[in-house]
């Protein structure tokens, strides 16, 4: 079975349709929350994240968007994205993002999918310190995670070694791909990066396969067209922030 994860997509129509066309083959997606908040396509890109499949976890602007929680932990660029979504948002999309589920669910034995952390969705898990209290205590090997829109594995070795894995493309440039074994008696945290918004200096959106059989993750980077999404984001008047920092991937 081959699985395509996808997180924080953030609104961003040209760089969903450019992973989606990237994609190899695959038997289910998995989405791990924040599909709207900062880009200018929030209907477009809930009702393209609908169609690809029914496997998802809440985002807090998924959340904040649609109304389920306020704005108080929010930047006031942030808070204002987030409202202008919830005003162009459609009644059945504002609907389908309310029922979205808490993390962790686990769709399949042996993974479980969250936005920020098993213990906090809002949690952000950076560096292999924040993760090696939640690693040991995991009760499943993999665990797929967004939020931080950075793209990471963190590992617990058979040795009890907590380390951090970013993957190394040979190029900054065109689509690239990067792989990593999964090896038995060691637990993960893997972040598949951000498709809408990386902030990882890599403006390339980001996403991962996950081939179960093969017990292999393949961590993907996909140019897109940066200046469409940025015009759109002008054109919407939605801050300015949010369209220069695309360019930047961060
Ligand atoms: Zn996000």
């Amino acid at each position: 079975m081959r699985l395509l994860i996808l997180s924080d997509i953030h609104a961003n129509l040209e760089a969903l349709e450019a992973c989606l066309d990237a994609a190899p083959e695959h038997d289910h997606v998995y989405n791990l929350g924040d599909i709207v908040g900062y880009g200018a396509n929030p209907n477009e890109v809930t009702a393209r994240s609908r169609e690809l499949g029914n496997v998802f976890v809440r985002g807090n602007h998924d959340k904040a968007c649609c109304g389920v929680s306020d704005l108080a932990s929010f930047n006031p660029i942030a808070g204002t994205a987030a409202l202008w979504t919830r005003e162009k948002l459609t009644e059945d999309h504002l609907l389908f993002l309310r029922a979205l589920p808490h993390g962790p669910i686990s769709p399949i034995e042996d993974l479980q999918l969250v936005h920020g952390s098993p213990r906090d969705e809002d949690e952000y898990i950076l560096a292999a310190s924040d993760a090696y209290v939640l690693l040991s205590r995991a009760t499943v090997p993999l665990t797929f995670f967004g939020h931080t829109h950075v793209q990471r594995c963190l590992v617990l070795d058979e040795q009890g070694q907590g380390k951090s894995f970013a993957p190394v493309y040979k190029s900054a440039k065109s689509k690239q791909t990067v792989k990593l074994e999964i090896k038995k008696n060691t637990k993960y945290m893997v972040n598949p990066g951000s498709i809408g918004q990386p902030r990882d200096n890599d403006p390339r959106a980001a996403f991962l396969l996950y081939d179960v059989d093969a017990a292999l993750i393949t961590f993907y980077r996909v140019p897109y067209n940066i200046a469409r999404a940025q015009e759109k984001i002008f054109a919407a008047g939605l801050p300015e922030r949010l369209a220069i920092r695309l360019e930047e991937g961060r």
